[in-house]
């Protein structure tokens, strides 16, 4: 048996950085890192917002209660609001927000310079694209291509995209603005993070490869759910799991398949799962195959 590892899967770099960085400050803090709240979740990953509540951080659900503390900022960044609330009420920010999606808001505001309004590809509901058109002021967000003939008549208009929006989505929901603006009219930046296709195609690679495919990443972690959907298109034999818990034996060797000396099992990860995660479910399966570490 011989487990395959996507050559791209895990951590992102805006991911490491925010985590690296809390957990140096818990350690920096000592015994008053209890004055520290992180507002949300820092990534969509419960076994990372675990181990940093375990060194000490603490947790707030929204900015409203929080005053005089010192605050760390998602890598998804926070809505220009939800900061002045902040600041306000005299919180000290240390503000984890990724380089890339801060690059993208910065593209955004001199996009509004140009037209009359800003398009964002994207999921509503996700804290970065609610970040993102907070420093807007005539904001449109656009998850489907449909939703795009809805839109009103402006006579240019400037697109960005969530940073871990799929290609595709994007692709269909550009052609839709076209069709409605004209071609001139659109001026659409490519702001999808390079982690996130690279992530993608690194994991369709593998899962194209092996006899089996795991896909490690939290289920609230929409940029993992999609890497199932990219490894199902190549092999039927794709698993989703959140922890070495969740492996089924059954999975393996898959029924009509290689025996276990020939199988080449895959994993991938998304941009939230830790390495601690990655390497319990690969040790794992060398356990279940027999093999020593
Ligand atoms: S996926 Fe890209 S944009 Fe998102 S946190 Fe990672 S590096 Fe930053």
């Amino acid at each position: 048996m011989q487990i395959i590892f996507a050559e791209r899967m895990g951590f992102c770099r805006g991911v490491r950085r925010a985590f690296d960085a809390t957990m140096a400050l818990a350690q920096q803090l000592g015994d008053k890192a209890g004055e520290t709240y992180m507002l949300g979740d820092l990534v969509h990953n419960e076994q990372v917002v675990a181990r940093i509540s375990e060194a000490g951080i603490l947790q707030a659900k929204s900015p409203e209660a929080l005053s005089d503390a010192r605050v760390i900022i998602r890598t998804h960044g926070e809505a220009k609001e939800v900061i002045d609330l902040l600041v306000a009420a005299n919180n000290q920010i240390v503000d984890l927000t990724c380089g890339v999606v801060k690059s993208v808001r910065e593209k955004a505001v001199g996009l509004q310079q140009r037209h009359p309004a800003v398009i964002v590809v994207g999921k509503k509901d996700h804290p970065e694209v609610q970040g993102l058109v907070s420093y807007l002021k005539n904001p449109h967000v656009v998850t489907e291509p449909e939703e795009a003939q809805k839109l009103p008549d402006y006579a240019s208009v400037g697109v960005v995209e969530q940073t871990t929006i799929e290609r595709h989505r994007y692709e269909r929901v550009r052609a839709a603005l076209v069709d409605k603006y004209g071609e001139g009219s659109v001026e659409a930046l490519d702001t999808i993070c390079p982690h996130t296709d690279e992530n993608q195609s690194a994991s369709r690679d593998v899962a194209k490869r092996c006899d089996i495919i795991l896909v490690v990443g939290d289920a609230h972690s929409s940029n993992s759910r999609r890497l199932l959907e990219v490894c199902q298109e190549e092999n039927p034999r794709s698993h989703f799991l959140s922890c070495v818990g969740e492996i089924d034996p059954s999975w393996f060797p898959p029924e009509g398949g290689k025996r276990w000396e020939t199988l080449e099992v895959g994993i991938t990860a998304g941009a939230s799962t830790p390495d601690w995660t990655i390497e319990g479910i690969a040790a794992k399966v060398r356990e279940l195959a027999g093999l020593k570490e």
